[in-house]
C-alpha cells in the first residue's frame, strides 16, 4: 500500500480517491501465467469482481474507472458504457495498457501484462483476437467438476485458434441459451456464463468434434510457444522486428531481390517489400505462413536464427522456382486463357505457368490487355451476381420465423459482415433491428419467470416461519449466481415488503 501511495504522490487528486474510496484490491493470482494456459485480463477481472463480492460494473465504474488516463475510456467506463472498447481488452493496443497499468496498481501486481498480447506487440498487428469471447464447453464443465477455479484461458480469444486442442471440438462463441455473442467486458461478465441470461456455458449438447489438421497444429505450437513465454524473456521484439527479420533472410539465403523472396514465401510481391521496407506489417495469418514456409515458428523466428532455416527452404520450392519457360510458350498460355470461359487474371496466369507478368507484358502487350480486359468484366459480372444473392439471402432471413442475429447470418451464409453491410446496409439494419427486438423479448419473458421464482420462494419460505434471508433465497434458486444481477436483489426486497418485512 505504501508503495503504491508514494508511486502517486505527485498526483493529490488521485490520492485523495483513492483513500476515500478505499479502492485497493486484493492480490489476487492470475491463473496460469508462465504457461500457454494463462489467463485473459478480462477474465482475471471478472474473478476480482467476484472476490470482493462486487459485480463488473462498480468495479469498472467506481474503481477501476477514476485511474485511467485515457479521457474518452475514464468517461465511457465512468457512464458504464463498455461496449466500444471492449474487445481490445486483451489486446495489444493503448487500451490494453491502460488497462493493465491501473489493475497492477490497484492490486500490486506486476504481471498482468502477459494476461494479454502486450509484450508481443511488435510482432502482431491489431485484429489478433476475435470479437466476443470463445470457449470450449468441456474444458469448463472439467474445470467445474475438478472444484478448480474457473477462467477463460488467452488462447481462446485467438481469432486463428477454432478448437480446443485437448477435446478436438470447435470453439463456441454463442450463449446456448440466448443464442448472442458475448463481448469481453460487460457490466455483468461472468467467467463461465453468459452475461446476458445468465446461462452456463458448459452445454456439451453444442459441441461439434473436429479433428485438429497438421494446420492447426503448427497454429498452436505457435501460438503456446508465445504465451508460455510471455512473462519469461528480458526483451520482447519491437516493430522493426519482421523487417529485421526479412533482411536477415535475403542475405542468408542470398536472395537478391524482394520479387523473389516474395515469390518463395508464396505471397505478393508488393506486400512483401513493404514489410521488408518496414512500412508495413504482416496480420498473423501470413506471419503464420511465413514461418511455416521457412520451417520455424514465430518464436523461433524471433530468438533463434539458426541454420535450420536454410535447409528447410531449399528443399521446398526455392529451386523450382529458377525453371524457366521459352517466349513462345508464354504466347500459347496466354491465347490458350484469353478464351476461357473462366477468365483468370494475368498475375494467376503467370504463376500457373511460371512466367514474370512483367515478360508477358513486354513481348505480348495486346494478348495481355485482352486477358485484363476479359478478366475485369467476368469479375464484374460475378460481383453482380454475388450482390443479388446476398440480397436475396437478407430477405429471406428476415422472413424466417425466429430471427436470427446479423452475425449468425454471416457465420451461415459465408458473407462477412462488411460484404452484407456494403451490398445492403438497410437489409441488414432491419435484420439487426428484428433481432434485437426479439431477444429484447425473450429476456423480458426470462426476467418474469425468475421473479416469479424468487416470489414463490420467499412465500414458501415465509409460510414455513423461515425469515427469507437472501442467504436462504439464494438457496434455492435454481442458478445461484443470478442474485448478483441489481434487479434479481431488488425483485426479492420487494417481495420481502410486500410481506411486511422492513
Ligand atoms: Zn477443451
Ligand atoms: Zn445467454
Amino acid at each position: 500500500m505504501n508503495l503504491i501511495l508514494s508511486s502517486l504522490t505527485d498526483e493529490r487528486g488521485k490520492v485523495e480517491n483513492f483513500l476515500s474510496t478505499r479502492t485497493d484490491l486484493y492480490n489476487v493470482d492470475p491463473i496460469g501465467i508462465g504457461t500457454s494456459y494463462v489467463e485473459s485480463l478480462s477474465s482475471y477481472i471478472s474473478r476480482i469482481a467476484e472476490i470482493h463480492n462486487l459485480a463488473v460494473s462498480p468495479l469498472l465504474s467506481k474503481v477501476i474507472a477514476p485511474m485511467l488516463n485515457i479521457n474518452y475510456l475514464k468517461e465511457q467506463l465512468t457512464q458504464g458504457i463498455i461496449k466500444d472498447t471492449s474487445h481490445f481488452i486483451n489486446e495489444n493496443s493503448p487500451v490494453t495498457i491502460e488497462y493493465c497499468n491501473t489493475l497492477e496498481i490497484l492490486t500490486g501486481r506486476h504481471d498482468l501484462r502477459s494476461l494479454t498480447m502486450l509484450n508481443w506487440q511488435g510482432v502482431f498487428s491489431k485484429k489478433l483476437f476475435s470479437r466476443y469471447r470463445k470457449w470450449c464447453p468441456i474444458c469448463l464443465n472439467k474445470m467445474k467438476s475438478n472444484s478448480k477455479i474457473i477462467y477463460e484461458p488467452l488462447i481462446w480469444y485467438i481469432s486463428d485458434i477454432k478448437k480446443c486442442e485437448v477435446h478436438e471440438v470447435v470453439l463456441q462463441d454463442q450463449c446456448p441459451n440466448c443464442n448472442r455473442n458475448l463481448p469481453y467486458l460487460h457490466k455483468e461478465l461472468m467467467v463461465g456464463y453468459c452475461q446476458y441470461c445468465g446461462s452456463w456455458l458448459g452445454d456439451e449438447l453444442v459441441i461439434n468434434k473436429e479433428t485438429l489438421t497438421e494446420k492447426d497444429i503448427f497454429i498452436f505450437q505457435n501460438y503456446k510457444e508465445l504465451l508460455a513465454n510471455s512473462s519469461k524473456q528480458p526483451i520482447y521484439p519491437t516493430r522493426t522486428f519482421i523487417s529485421n527479420f526479412l533482411n536477415r533472410l535475403m542475405k542468408k539465403l542470398d536472395i537478391k531481390s524482394v520479387a523473389k523472396l516474395a515469390n518463395i514465401l508464396g505471397l505478393n510481391s508488393a506486400t512483401v517489400n513493404s514489410w521488408v521496407k518496414g512500412r508495413r506489417h504482416p496480420s498473423s495469418e501470413s506471419l503464420l505462413k511465413i514461418a511455416r514456409k521457412i520451417g520455424l515458428t514465430i518464436y523461433e523466428m524471433i530468438y533463434d536464427n539458426n541454420k535450420k532455416l536454410v535447409l528447410e527452404i531449399k528443399k521446398d520450392s526455392y529451386l523450382q522456382q529458377q525453371k524457366s519457360i521459352s517466349i513462345s510458350e508464354i504466347e500459347d498460355s496466354l491465347k490458350k486463357e484469353v478464351n476461357s470461359k473462366e477468365p483468370k487474371s494475368l498475375n494467376r496466369i503467370s504463376k500457373e505457368y511460371g512466367f514474370y507478368e512483367s515478360t508477358a507484358k513486354r513481348n505480348f502487350p495486346i494478348l495481355c490487355e485482352k486477358v485484363t480486359k476479359n478478366f475485369n468484366s467476368y469479375k464484374e459480372q460475378k460481383v453482380k451476381k454475388r450482390r443479388i444473392e446476398i440480397e436475396e439471402k437478407l430477405i429471406d432471413c428476415l422472413s424466417k420465423e425466429t430471427p436470427i442475429s446479423l452475425n449468425q447470418f454471416s457465420k451461415d451464409n459465408g458473407i462477412t459482415l462488411k460484404t452484407a453491410k456494403t451490398v445492403s446496409p438497410n437489409l441488414c439494419k432491419k435484420v439487426v433491428k428484428r433481432y434485437e427486438e426479439y431477444i429484447h423479448e425473450l429476456k423480458r419473458k426470462r426476467v418474469q419467470i425468475i421473479k416469479r421464482e424468487i416470489i414463490e420462494i420467499v412465500n414458501t419460505l415465509h409460510q414455513k416461519g423461515i425469515y427469507p434471508s437472501s442467504n436462504k433465497v439464494q438457496e434455492n434458486l435454481e442458478n445461484k449466481h443470478l442474485f448478483r444481477k441489481e434487479w434479481v436483489k431488488r425483485a426479492w426486497k420487494e417481495t420481502l415488503e410486500s410481506l411486511g418485512y422492513k
